[in-house]
């Protein structure tokens, strides 16, 4: 090496440090005592996660050790060594893991009682004032980006407004219950591998719109949350993809309709039945109807949906007429009396 090259290395080398003390004082200086300037990605990652029911996850805590966990008793439908991931109780992680449930940048997603832990792919776009993040465990042939791109362009057109701050939905192997669920802090879960149901509905959409349910609603109202779903679904499908007609909609509506002798506002007539889907969804489906017709289309039930989410009380059957009749501007007592099951619900889809 020669002289010249060692004398400008180490002006580079000089360079260099001036300007990382000036980076840190300026970080220091911008972020204010008691900040660890660099700790904001500190914490545990997964290294790897092996084994089928006992499942050994080996990863490396905040402090830079590695740690391994044992978790026994795993459903082997939701292990899988090979792709080095395991759907696992939230409360069978120790707690350095249980803490960091916040997202893939951890390698643990917590919904409901679960935690997915391990390689993920992960998408996430900025949806009407919030983000979605779809988590597919690797190698289950799910691909992220479509499905987060196929909800921003079917839902992503419609303002449901409400303080969501972002949705997550973990795509998971179909030994689940159900085909979707949604729970409380706009996390869930879809079981459905395909977008699209085929008929008119997408479980994707339908667990979406769940998350964008910030109302309350009095018992009375309680149908509206499965039914607001289960339509809006529909509803968004049809006007935003080919695939689904409105003669889809309507056969998709009547193909229930077994499910009449219902009351929506006594919720014993229901539970436990998946009636309260659809008899709510048709009843929608007409009250949409409705307002669209009196409104010239200016107005929705997404409008209604909107504000439900701006209401501070639980919304009761008669607000709910009320809100409905503000973008009508004429009397739509039927509603209630539909609700209560004091005249049959119409069949009704423009
Ligand atoms: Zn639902």
């Amino acid at each position: 090496m020669s002289n010249r090259l060692r004398e400008s290395r180490a002006r580079l080398v000089a360079a260099a440090v001036a300007l990382a003390i000036l980076l840190a004082v300026v970080l220091v200086a911008g972020l204010g005592p008691g900040v660890i300037v660099g700790g904001d990605n500190s914490g545990p990652s997964v290294e790897s996660v092996s084994g089928e029911t006992i499942v050994t996850i080996s990863y490396t805590d905040a402090a830079g050790t590695a740690q391994t966990a044992t978790v026994s008793g795993v459903d082997p439908a939701l292990s899988n060594p090979e792709h080095d991931w395991a759907i696992v109780d939230r409360s069978s992680l120790p707690s350095a893991l249980q803490a960091v449930d916040d997202g893939p940048a951890h390698d643990v997603v917590g919904f409901g009682e679960r935690a997915l832990v391990g390689a993920t792919e992960t998408a996430t776009v900025p949806i009407d004032g919030t983000t979605l993040t779809v988590v597919v465990p690797a190698g289950r042939g799910v691909d992220p980006d479509r499905k987060v791109g196929f909800v921003e362009a079917f839902a992503g057109p419609y303002s449901l407004s409400g303080d969501t701050d972002s949705v997550v939905l973990v795509s998971v192997p179909d030994t689940f219950p159900n085909r979707g669920l949604m729970y409380a802090d706009d996390r869930g879960y879809v079981t459905t591998e395909s977008f699209w149901d085929g008929d008119a509905h997408s479980v994707w959409i339908h667990e979406y719109i769940h998350a964008r349910q910030d109302f309350r609603t009095a018992d009375s109202m309680t149908w509206f949350r499965e039914a607001s779903a289960r339509y809006l679904s529909q509803r968004f499908m049809q006007e935003q993809y080919d695939g689904v007609t409105k003669s889809d909609v309507r056969a998709a509506l009547a193909g229930r309709s077994e499910n009449t002798d219902v009351t929506l506002a006594n919720r014993t007539t229901w539970a436990g039945t998946n009636s309260h889907y659809h008899a709510g969804a048709r009843l929608l489906a007409a009250i949409d109807a409705e307002i669209r017709a009196a409104s010239e289309g200016k107005h929705t039930l997404v409008d209604v949906f909107r504000a439900m989410n701006a209401e501070d009380k639980p919304v009761t059957v008669e607000r709910f007429v009320e809100l409905v009749e503000r973008r009508t501007e004429s009397d739509q007592s039927w509603i209630s009396d539909a609700i209560e099951g004091d005249r049959p619900i119409p069949e009704r889809y423009e």
